[in-house]
């Protein structure tokens, strides 16, 4: 094709390469308007336990109103990470979130926890532990229902330093889970050098359970990898009954997915909670 219309192509490339560039600099300018105005918020998906037949927690999922539209991370997470800008996005809603659990858990008479995402630049914006504590404070949460997730894929330089930060954080009473475990390239260094408390496995493994070997040999694998380590392992992306039940099967208790709920917005929880409860 090239050779054809080499020169045509150049120009559709360049063409389309600037338009790339100027849209993401809209977009850049738009979310930094967006992190001012307040329009992010979050959805929230429970966190099911197979043994106890209950949900025992909450993930908030953060999402972004713009217009009347509800946009998702893969659309602004990668651009507000760059830029850093994730970290006041975020913090920003740490109170609102930890409220929301707080009133959520004396409506229902028993204590969910909530787990919220974050981002390895996050640990190097300074007021990221300081804002965590005062909305915990704020909130009257108790530390133990607050669990941070982060990523093993982007923190590789500063490991060290994100671990010290993360073993400060698990004294104060989080706790700590290691997001998409398995989809990354140096899980079982960071099983041995982050302080956690739990592992999520990636949910490319349990797409194609219960006909794939090689995953089942994975999702046994890290089954056990947890009892040994002394960490839960929750298990992300089940949609179907039958991966649910080959999950149970191999001795798996938590789990989050599609089958349990989709992520819902803040005034449906209360209610979905209590429907599942009866
Ligand atoms: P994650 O933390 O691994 O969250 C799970 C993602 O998988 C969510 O996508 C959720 O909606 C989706 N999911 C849950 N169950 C199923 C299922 O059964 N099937 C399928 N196909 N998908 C399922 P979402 O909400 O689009 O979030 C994507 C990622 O964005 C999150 O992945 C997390 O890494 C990041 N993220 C979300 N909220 C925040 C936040 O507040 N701060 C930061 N730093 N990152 C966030
Ligand atoms: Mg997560
Ligand atoms: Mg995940
Ligand atoms: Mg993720």
């Amino acid at each position: 094709r090239s050779k054809t219309n080499g020169r045509g192509s150049y120009e559709i490339f360049t063409t389309a390469l600037s338009d790339f560039i100027k849209e993401s600099v809209k977009l850049e300018e738009r979310l930094k308007k967006a992190v001012e105005k307040h329009e992010f918020f979050m959805h929230y998906q429970p966190i099911y336990d197979l043994q106890k037949k209950e949900i025992i927690g909450l993930e908030a999922l953060m999402r972004w109103n713009y217009k009347g539209v509800t946009y998702f991370p893969d659309t602004f997470l990668s651009v507000m990470e760059e830029t850093k800008m994730i970290a006041e996005a975020s913090s920003n809603l740490f109170i609102s979130v930890f409220h929301f659990i707080k009133k959520l858990n004396e409506a229902l008479g028993r204590e969910l926890f909530v787990s919220i995402n974050i981002s390895p630049v996050q640990f190097s914006v300074a007021p990221f532990q300081e804002s965590l504590i005062h909305a915990l404070e704020a909130s009257t949460l108790r530390a133990q229902l607050v669990c941070l997730e982060v990523t093993e894929s982007l923190f590789l330089e500063n490991i060290e330093e994100v671990s010290q930060k993360l073993a400060a954080l698990k004294t104060y009473g989080f706790c700590i889970a290691l997001d998409d475990f398995g989809s990354g390239y140096s899980s079982l260094q960071y099983l041995k050098v982050l302080p956690l408390n739990k592992l999520k496995l990636d949910r490319i493994f349990v797409q194609d359970l219960p006909d794939s070997q090689s995953d089942i040999a994975i999702t046994q694998s890290v089954l056990a990898l947890g009892k040994n380590f002394n960490v839960n392992v929750i298990v992300e992306g089940v949609e179907t009954e039958e991966q649910c039940k080959f999950l149970e099967q191999i001795g798996c208790r938590y789990i989050q997915g599609y089958l349990i709920s989709k992520p819902m917005p803040e005034e449906n929880v209360l209610e979905f909670l209590r429907e599942k409860e009866h």
